[in-house]
């Protein structure tokens, strides 16, 4: 999950959450232009993984997280489709 908390002067903070188990990884913003490729590649070599499911997209701090994760709500996803 990713909330951008920033003020009117686009200073703040990029928030991504494990939608697994709330870990958390911030990066700091300033100025107007965010860098998301690189925050995602930063994410990605940290071992962090993004996946779609159902038009919604999760984040996650590691593969076995997201398994677990998705695991875990498989039965509501069947609903979903
Ligand atoms: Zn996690």
């Amino acid at each position: 999950m990713r909330t951008l908390n920033i003020d009117s002067k686009w200073t703040g903070t990029v928030h991504y959450a494990c939608d697994g188990c709330r870990r958390k990884r911030d990066f700091p913003v300033s100025g107007e232009i965010i860098d998301w490729m690189g925050q995602r590649k930063r994410l990605q070599n940290l071992g962090w993984v993004q996946t779609t499911v159902n038009g919604t997209t999760y984040d996650f701090c590691s593969e076995a997280c997201m398994n677990r994760y998705l695991k875990r709500s498989s039965d509501k996803l069947k609903e979903v489709k």
